[in-house]
């Protein structure tokens, strides 16, 4: 590891943290549903002297020299998203899943333009028209809602919205949405209102891949994503399409919003895409979703509540509130006994969003680690202890110490402590 020597050496500050870091990673039950643990191929990857190259514009079209090697490598990036998602086009460039949205807009809008998606509180993303965010900042945004007592989205409220509203931008996809997104139903009511449909799988992607979750493609024109949620490469994001924008689209990303593309992280994509279309990715993508359904059936064992119910993907989102607790100390609680995850608001929430009445959770970092759906139930205890002793520090000692024990039989992948 000369690599980490050189570290050591030149800055003992940064080794040091980098190191606590990943001893914490290793020894916590991570179930923040967006994070994940990359392979050690693609931490390598990231890691390389790829960083120090400049590559303003793309494959066979660049501003500066010295493109043979980086030329091939986004090439491969770009072949093997397009073979992956079964796109006609797709663009690796964009710095991550909040760059790509942006670019979707600069393509297709001009300022003042309506665009509607899932509201924040419902589950939504913030560059899907939040107020503050550029979104709802530059362009008019309407939000759909989920039904106050399904949990789900009630496509007969967003066609009702889309015929009023005339939106040019349809999103689809969330971050706390626990369901299947109906692609089919978004698209037909996109197409009633002349509206472009853009499905935001972000978290989703490595489910999609994989046949664990309905495919948007032929249904949405242009799909964005993180390439480091369920797809498990390196931290980025890529825009897929049906092809129709991809001269707007590619102009959109540079020089429209960015300068030269990250090459080491293009590379690590590329890698987590060849790793992504193993038979090995396509069982851990379906393990992800078996393992998210038996930890959802544990908890409602143990009297939580779910929003919607329960769980059709990786994630799930409960209402802690009628355990006499909070989210964010529940959330803070768990984290202190080595369970990380994040408090999040449930739908018509009369909390605040910085201490919201739930908590998310989710199973790719677990699953990426070999843990599958026996090892549940175990999870879903710790969380019921936690929450019951939330104030009793000796308690969470205990859990805390339980859960350091059983996380050493699941090695975490591109972890050596
Ligand atoms: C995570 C996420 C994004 C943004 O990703 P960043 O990489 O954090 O910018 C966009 N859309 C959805 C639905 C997400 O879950």
């Amino acid at each position: 590891m000369s690599s980490t020597s050189a570290l050591q050496a030149a800055d003992p500050d940064i080794h040091e943290l980098v190191l606590k870091e990943a001893r914490r990673q290793d020894e916590c039950i991570r179930l923040i549903p967006s994070e994940n643990y990359v392979s050690p191929a693609v931490l390598e990857a990231t890691g390389s002297v790829l960083s120090n190259k400049y590559s303003e514009g793309y494959p066979g079209r660049r501003y500066y020299e010295g493109q043979e090697f980086i030329d091939r490598i986004e090439t491969l990036a770009i072949d093997r998203a397009k073979a992956l998602f079964g796109a006609a086009h797709a663009n690796v460039q964009p710095y991550s899943g909040s760059p790509a949205n942006q670019a979707v807009y600069l393509a297709l809008l001009e300022a003042g333009d309506t665009v509607m998606g899932l509201g924040l509180p419902f589950g939504g993303h913030i560059t899907h028209g939040l107020n503050v965010n550029f979104s709802g900042r530059i362009y008019r945004s309407v939000g759909y809602e989920v039904d106050r007592d399904t949990h789900r989205i009630d496509l007969d409220e967003v066609e009702d919205i889309a015929r009023r509203e005339r939106p040019k931008l349809i999103f689809c996809g969330g971050t706390a949405y626990p369901r299947i997104w109906d692609f089919a139903g978004f698209a037909e009511i996109a197409s009633a209102v002349g509206a472009v449909l853009v499905a935001d799988i972000a978290h989703i992607s490595g489910l999609v891949v994989a046949g664990a979750h309905p495919h948007p493609f032929p249904h949405a024109g242009i799909v964005t994503t993180t390439t480091h949620k369920t797809l498990r490469g390196p931290r980025g994001g890529m825009i897929l399409s049906d092809g129709t924008y991809a001269k707007e689209l590619d102009r959109a990303v540079f020089p429209g919003l960015q300068g030269g593309p990250h090459d080491h992280t293009t590379a690590a994509i590329a890698v987590a895409l060849r790793e992504a279309a193993t038979e090995e990715f396509r069982a851990y993508a379906h393990q992800i979703v078996a393992n998210a359904r038996a930890l959802a059936q544990a908890l409602d064992g143990h009297g939580f509540r779910l929003i919607s119910g329960g769980t059709d993907n990786h994630l799930i989102l409960m209402d802690v509130t009628k355990r006499g607790i909070n989210g964010k100390p529940a959330a803070q609680a768990l984290n202190r006994a080595g369970i990380e995850c994040n408090y999040n608001t449930v739908p018509f929430d009369p909390r605040k969003p910085f201490d919201p009445s739930g908590v998310r959770i989710g199973t790719p970092a677990v699953t990426s680690r070999g843990m599958r759906e026996a090892e549940m139930p175990s999870i879903a205890a710790w969380i019921d202890r936690v929450v019951a002793n939330a104030d009793d520090e000796t308690e969470i000692a205990r859990v805390r110490a339980e859960v350091t024990e059983f996380c050493r039989a699941f090695p975490a992948p591109g972890i050596r402590v």
